[in-house]
Parts: structure tokens; C-alpha cells; sequence
């Protein structure tokens, strides 16, 4: 059964993405991240990738098709996969429908992650990432976890994107394009809705709540370990 994960970008989907794959060892799927690791790879897709997300623009849906059919093919993900930031359109909600169904794999779940503009400000311009372990921290939040970094703090990393200018881009970008699909998955009997200003446990515990009490056992999971 598979997890969507849904919110403007700093609702903390990442952040919740990390509690759901260590609790229940499922597979976090970004696009966000296979893109930037695409960019990292340096390939000519990466060049046009980077200089489309350096600006708060969207790449095209068939990049992101291309790349997402590679990681929902792929067994050792199979029926385990939290999508965190896609689909962002209908096109692409529709898109994951088909890719899933020709699988034969569901959504289990869509969780909603709301949270007004001026939260998201602050948290993306504190926003760290591992690039190592992914880990997602705070510079203002979490001054002490950044210090007893496992990894070592000199790999947490901000992004290039996370810029005051971008992220009111992306923010925008966000409303015009992906809060439409709210009233695409809000019909669904699998949707739930948090308050995602509040405190990060908090919202672990709902997430808890939301994946156990419709009755999804992960203890009896038959699926491969990561
Ligand atoms: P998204 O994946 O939705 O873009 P992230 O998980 O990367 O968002 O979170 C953005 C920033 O906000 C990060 O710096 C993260 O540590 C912080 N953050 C996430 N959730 C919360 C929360 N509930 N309260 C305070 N800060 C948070």
C-alpha cells in the first residue's frame, strides 16, 4: 500500500516522510531528490533540471515520468513507496493512477499536510538537508541535533532553491498549479487532512493514528526488506 504525501513545499512532508520510512520501512520518493540527484549526476537532462528547479520552475511532467516509472518498477519498492511532493498536478495525479494500476499497486493512503504562507517562510529558510542520510533539520529549530549530526554536520546542506525570492516562486507556483488537485484527492475515502503547524511529534502521532486505524497491519507486511 502506498502513501501520498501532500502540502505546499516546507509543510514538512520530508520530515514526516523520515518518521513513516523508519517506523514502517517504507521507501520515501521525492521527486524532489531524484531530480537534484539527476542534477548531481551532471547527465544533459540534470543541466536543464537544475537551471529550471534554480529558478522555483517545475520540469516537464514526462521527465518526471521517466524517472518515477524507474523507481515504481522497481520490486524492492513494491507497494511500500511514499510519494512526498508528487503529484503536483492533475495531469500527474492522473499519470500515477495509470503507472500504479498497470502494476497493480494502490494509494493507501493521502495525507494533507496545511500550512499557511508565513510558517513556510521560516522553515525553508532554515531548511538542512543530509546528503548522506537525508535527514531534514532546522538552522534556527534544531541547533543542537545539527551539532550531533550522525553523519557530521559539515553534510548537512541547505538548498540552492531555498532562497527567499524562490521560495515565495515556489510557494505561488504551489497554489496556482497543485492546490487544485486538493478537491481531486479530498473526494477520496482515503484522505486525511493535519494541522501541519504544529509540533513535528504531534503530527508523527497523527500520521500513526491515520496508517493504523484503517486498519493497515504493517507487522504482517510480506514485503521484501529494504
Ligand atoms: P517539505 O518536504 O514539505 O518541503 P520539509 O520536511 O523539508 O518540508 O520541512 C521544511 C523545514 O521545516 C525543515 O527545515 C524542517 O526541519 C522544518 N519543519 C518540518 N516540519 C516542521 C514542524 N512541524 N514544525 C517546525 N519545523 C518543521
Amino acid at each position: 500500500m502506498n502513501i501520498i504525501l501532500f502540502g505546499p513545499p516546507g509543510a514538512g512532508k520530508g520530515t514526516q516522510a523520515q518518521f513513516i520510512v523508519k517506523k514502517y520501512n517504507y521507501f520515501q520518493l521525492s521527486t524532489g531528490n531524484i531530480l537534484r540527484e539527476e542534477v548531481k549526476l551532471k547527465t544533459a537532462l540534470g543541466v536543464e533540471i537544475e537551471k529550471l528547479i534554480s529558478n522555483g520552475k517545475f520540469v516537464s511532467d514526462e521527465t518526471v515520468n521517466i524517472l518515477l516509472k524507474q523507481s515504481i518498477t522497481n520490486l524492492k519498492f513494491r507497494d511500500r513507496i511514499i510519494f512526498d511532493g508528487y503529484p503536483r498536478n492533475i495531469k500527474q495525479a492522473n499519470n500515477l493512477e495509470s503507472i500504479l494500476a498497470e502494476f497493480d499497486q494502490t494509494i493507501g493512503h493521502i495525507i494533507f499536510l496545511n500550512v499557511s504562507k508565513d510558517i513556510i517562510e521560516k522553515r525553508i529558510m532554515g531548511r538542512m538537508t543530509c546528503d548522506k542520510c537525508n535527514m531534514t533539520l532546522n538552522e534556527f529549530f534544531n541547533k543542537e541535533e545539527i551539532e550531533l549530526h550522525p553523519c557530521g554536520k559539515e553534510f548537512l546542506k541547505r538548498r540552492k532553491d531555498d532562497n527567499f525570492d524562490v521560495v515565495v516562486a515556489r510557494y505561488e507556483t504551489y497554489m496556482e498549479t497543485t492546490k487544485p488537485i486538493l478537491d481531486f484527492y479530498s473526494k477520496n475515502a482515503n484522505f486525511t487532512e493535519i494541522d501541519g503547524a504544529s509540533q513535528i511529534e504531534q503530527i508523527n502521532n497523527k500520521i500513526n493514528d491515520v496508517l493504523n486505524v484503517k486498519g493497515v497491519d504493517f507487522r504482517t507486511s510480506s514485503y521484501i526488506k529494504g
